[in-house]
């Protein structure tokens, strides 16, 4: 077995450290970014300040080849995102109520960047 250094936890750090411990490498992962890892979903979302990730305040969602591997090699992995409240969409197959949930998602998400905003938080990424 290998040992194994990976440079930055973001997904594509994450996900290749990960994968290589499980198969029983020796890893060790460097990020820049420095602070504890938040307990929850909502932590992250209101305080995690990660300044290596521009994009990291954002709705993201996972295409089909991503979903396909977490199912295969990560399946605990997705089901603790959706725990942590990401839910599945099929685009072929919306529904008149699904398309309203995502719309509420969308808004909420939108409140609240608003909201950060008017409370005039830095926004480390820009301040590098
Ligand atoms: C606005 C926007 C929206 C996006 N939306 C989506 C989406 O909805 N779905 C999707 O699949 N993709 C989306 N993407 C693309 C996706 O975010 C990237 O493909 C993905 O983040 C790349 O992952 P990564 O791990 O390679 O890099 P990053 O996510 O950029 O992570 C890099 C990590 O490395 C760390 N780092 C950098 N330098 C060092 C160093 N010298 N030492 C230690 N650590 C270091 C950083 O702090 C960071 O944590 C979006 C991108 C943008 C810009």
């Amino acid at each position: 077995m290998a040992s194994v250094l990976v440079v930055g936890g973001g997904i594509c750090g994450l996900g290749t450290a990960l994968l290589l411990a499980r198969d029983g490498h020796e890893v060790t992962l460097f990020e820049r970014d420095t602070g504890p890892v938040p307990e929850s979903a909502e932590q992250a979302w209101s305080s995690w300040e990660r300044a290596g990730v521009a994009q990291f305040r954002q709705p993201h969602n996972f295409m089909p080849g991503l979903r396909r591997l977490l199912e295969a090699e990560l399946p605990d992995v997705q089901e603790r995102l959706r725990r942590s409240g990401a839910s599945r969409f099929d685009m072929r197959r919306s529904t008149t109520a699904q398309n309203a949930q995502n719309r509420r998602l969308f808004k909420n998400f939108r409140e609240a960047q608003l909201a950060r905003q008017e409370k005039r938080l830095p926004c480390p990424s820009r301040e590098r």
